[in-house]
């Protein structure tokens, strides 16, 4: 058990970023837990190998703010630009440790893993995205075809079968992009047009609009089990069998959680001032926990903002453990 400065909660890249701005302000007793056996672990798990990680992810170009930053890189040199901060700034990090529990006790929050404490700490970060609960529709999935509907990449993409994927974002176009050309591709999206895609990726669809059949302004009503398939109802009457859906519907903040801790909730968002910190004195929220549609710049930037503010608030608290 640790008595830290600050403790962060998840090692994507708001919580290395918070780490490495404030080892550059000279703050030395920080720690992050994470859950995974291995940083970015949200990045490992959903992007696809080779994927391009995009800077400008949301279609706007958003300015660094702070030390961490990037170029649209692959995801292997994204992860290797990660690994470089953690080891050039002495990151510690303790894995395998799924943070559940923060209580008051006096100046310092206890940070519980389980039944356990894990640490102390003065001020709290939580930075553990939204990816580990991923959006799922409001129609049931029925049991027999549970194995043919993905809310995430499978370890072996599919390959001539007849796809549908469900979702109007960057990480639908990417998807029906990657499995055109190898599967049959039908992409659906509610809305009649995309306007959450960026340019780039608008770009690759535009390429591909011959391999891949777009079912806009649709909306799936329900799935029945088909004979080694999967039956879609449309809302307008049209049905039609795929072998698998993906839906990319993106991911959903741990709101149980949160509130669990004591953190007060605004809108469905966390109730949090521009920097980050919540209801709760002390405890910040970062990157995607915080925000409707996060990015990695975003993560970045407000890891500096909230490092800022605790520089300027609460830095007298640790001149004691620092
Ligand atoms: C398929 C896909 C493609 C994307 N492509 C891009 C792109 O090209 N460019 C871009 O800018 N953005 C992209 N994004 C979005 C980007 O990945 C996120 O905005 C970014 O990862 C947010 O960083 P984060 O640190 O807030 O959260 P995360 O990256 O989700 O990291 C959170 C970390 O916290 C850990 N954690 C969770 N709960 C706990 C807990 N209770 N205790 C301890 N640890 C915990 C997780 O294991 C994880 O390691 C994409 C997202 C997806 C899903």
């Amino acid at each position: 058990m640790r008595k830290l400065s600050v403790a962060i909660i998840g090692a994507g890249p708001a919580g290395i970023a918070t780490a490495v701005e404030l080892k550059t302000a000279g703050i030395k007793d920080i720690a992050i837990f994470e859950k995974a056996g291995n940083f970015c672990y949200t990045i490992r798990r959903l992007y696809p190998e080779g994927k391009r990680v995009d800077r400008n992810y949301k279609g706007i170009n958003m300015i660094s703010e702070g030390v961490c930053s990037f170029e649209t890189e692959t995801k292997e040199q994204f992860l290797e630009r990660i690994e470089k901060y953690i080891k050039d700034y002495k990151i510690e990090i303790f894995y395998n440790t799924e943070i559940n529990g923060l209580e008051r006790s006096g100046q310092y929050y206890i940070i519980k893993a389980g039944t356990y404490t894990v640490a102390h700490a003065y001020v709290v970060v939580i930075a553990t995205g939204v990816f580990d609960r991923p959006r799922k529709p409001s129609y049931p999935i029925p049991e027999e075809i549970k194995n043919r509907v993905f809310f995430e990449l499978p370890k072996e993409l599919p390959e001539g079968e007849k796809i549908l994927i469900v979702g109007g974002g960057n990480t639908a176009a990417e998807l029906a992009c990657i499995l055109s050309g190898k599967c049959d591709v039908y992409l659906s999206y509610r809305r009649p047009d995309f306007f959450r895609i960026n340019e780039e990726n608008l770009r690759e669809l535009e390429k591909r609009k011959d391999q891949i059949t777009f079912f806009l302004g649709t909306e799936i009503k329900a799935l029945e089990p088909e004979k080694e398939a999967v039956k879609v109802i449309f809302h307008d009457g049209h049905t039609e069998v795929f072998s698998k859906i993906f839906y990319c519907l993106g991911g959903s903040t741990p709101r149980n959680l949160l509130e669990k801790m004591g953190i007060k909730f605004k809108d469905s968002l966390p109730d949090i001032d521009e920097f980050g910190e919540s209801n709760l004195e002390r405890v910040f929220l970062i990157g995607d926990v915080a925000v409707k549609r996060g990015s990695i710049i975003y993560a970045f930037n407000s890891a500096h903002r909230a490092v800022e503010r605790i520089l300027e608030k609460y830095h007298i608290l640790f001149n004691s453990s620092s």
